[in-house]
């Protein structure tokens, strides 16, 4: 958790963070941590998740650190769709167009999020259940 102070007011800042250096994946993204890179382009890396939980288990990520969905602008539709077209190529290229796959944003503490820069799983190779967890 972040805090600023102003004056007397000492406000939380949540997820917002200052410094980059903090962000797990900001700092993959400048290759200061390994990762297994499957993809990469201009605006987007996507890696092997170090925990699968599907055969397939990528994370695509923007370059940009926005830290949750509730924090999208107009300005980044592009950027999503471009995320969510990524999660279908790499599911092409893994054959998992016709069979299936999962793509899923975590949002916040109910849904499980744990990092704060906002990524897409993809999952897939196995019957995933629904409703998920
Ligand atoms: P979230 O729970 O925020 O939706 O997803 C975070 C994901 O990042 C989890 O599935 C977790 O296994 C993965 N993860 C956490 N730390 C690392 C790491 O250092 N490297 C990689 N490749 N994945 C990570
Ligand atoms: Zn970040």
């Amino acid at each position: 958790m972040h805090w600023i102070r102003l004056g007397n007011w000492e406000l939380e800042v949540g997820s917002y963070i200052r410094d980059m250096s903090e962000c797990l994946f900001c700092r993959i993204i400048a290759g200061d941590i390994k990762g297994a890179v499957v993809h990469e382009d201009n605006d987007l890396v996507a890696i092997k998740d170090i925990n699968p939980q599907a055969p397939l288990h990528v994370l695509i990520i923007p370059r940009q650190h926005i830290a949750t969905i509730n924090d999208l602008r107009a300005e980044n539709d592009g950027l999503v769709g471009s995320m969510f077209r990524a999660a279908a190529a790499l599911a092409k290229q893994h054959g998992y167009s016709e069979r299936g796959y999962r793509t899923v944003f975590n949002c916040n503490r109910e849904a499980g999020q744990s990092v704060f820069h906002i990524h897409l799983h993809l999952l897939a190779g196995r019957t995933l259940n629904w409703p998920p967890g």
